[in-house]
This record gives structure tokens, sequence and C-alpha cells, in this order.
């Protein structure tokens, strides 16, 4: 298909993306999408979306955990002082 955005061209690859489910974001590897080769930017079709939902809702291995950092930015600039 073609970028929305640039009009380049894009191409079928498995990307790592995060997601949000029922509240609880999840980082999901070796999912499909289009990316375009020339700004990119990301394709999901709403099927793999779906799939991936349909995933998360059953027992799913879970391959690691990470502890995420929430930061505002405003508020992070602010308290550097500058
Ligand atoms: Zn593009």
């Amino acid at each position: 298909m073609q970028c929305e955005f640039c009009d380049g061209e894009t191409r079928p690859k498995k990307v790592k993306r995060s997601h949000w489910f029922q509240q609880q974001l999840y980082i999901v590897e070796d999912v499909e999408a289009e990316v375009c080769m020339e700004c990119g930017e990301r394709y999901f079709h709403a099927t793999t979306l779906d799939k991936l939902d349909a995933l998360l809702k059953r027992q799913h291995p879970v391959r690691a955990r990470l502890n995420v950092e929430i930061v505002n930015m405003a508020q992070a600039l602010a308290q550097q002082g500058n």
C-alpha cells in the first residue's frame, strides 16, 4: 500500500508494538504490519489488532516483564530548572 503521510511505499514487516488492552500495557513482538520505507509509519490491519486482543484475553506465554517509568515531559523540564 501507499503511506498516507508521505506517499512512500509500504512493505509487510514484523514489528514490536506497544499495545493497550483492558487498562494494561503490553509490548508485543513479531506483529504483522505494513511499514513505510520512507518515513517509517506503521499500519496495522484491523484483523491483526482483533487477533491480538483475542490472544491477550486468553492465557498466553509471557516472554519477559519490564518495569516502566511514566514521565511527564513538562514536569521533568520544570524540575530541571531550564
Ligand atoms: Zn511514509
